[in-house]
C-alpha cells in the first residue's frame, strides 16, 4: 500500500478542525454524537483523510457503545493496530494503514458468533459511500 505522508500544516488545510483533532491528534468524538453511529445503510466506509476503504456496512453492528462498531475490516491491509496505554487504559489503537490517521480502538468484546472483535470507530474519521455510488 502506498503510504500518504503530509505535514501537520497540510492536514490542517484539508481536514475540518474536528477531523484533525481525531485523525491527527488521536482525539475521540463524544459518544452518540457521530453521524454514522446509528446509520444502517448499505455501502462502504472510507478513511475521511485519504479515502482508503476501511469497513463495509455488512460488518457494522449495533453495539450500543455510542460509536460506529464493526466486527471486521473490509481488507486486512487497510488498517494497522498498535498498543495504546494512554488514559491509564490498555487498548489497541486502530489506525489507517495508508495515512496513519487515528480511527478508534478495537476491543475483544464483539459478537460471539463472528470475530468477537468490536472495532469502535469515530464517525468523523469515516466517509460513508452508499452502495451504487462511486
Ligand atoms: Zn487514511
Amino acid at each position: 500500500m502506498n503510504k500518504i505522508e503530509k505535514t501537520n500544516e497540510e492536514w490542517k488545510q484539508e481536514l475540518t478542525p474536528e477531523q484533525y483533532r481525531v485523525l491527527r491528534e488521536s482525539g475521540t468524538e463524544a459518544p452518540f454524537t457521530g453521524e454514522y453511529t446509528s446509520l444502517d445503510k448499505d455501502g462502504t466506509y472510507r478513511c475521511a483523510a485519504c479515502g482508503n476503504q476501511l469497513f463495509a456496512s455488512d460488518n457494522k453492528f449495533e453495539s450500543g457503545c455510542g460509536w460506529p462498531s464493526f466486527d471486521d475490516v473490509a481488507n486486512s491491509e487497510a488498517i494497522e493496530t498498535r498498543p495504546d496505554t494512554s488514559h491509564g487504559m490498555q487498548r489497541e489503537e486502530v489506525i489507517c494503514a495508508r495515512c496513519g490517521g487515528h480511527l478508534g480502538h478495537v476491543f475483544p468484546d464483539g459478537p460471539k458468533d463472528t470475530t468477537e472483535l468490536r472495532y469502535c470507530i469515530n464517525s468523523v474519521a469515516l466517509d460513508f459511500k452508499p452502495k451504487n455510488q462511486s
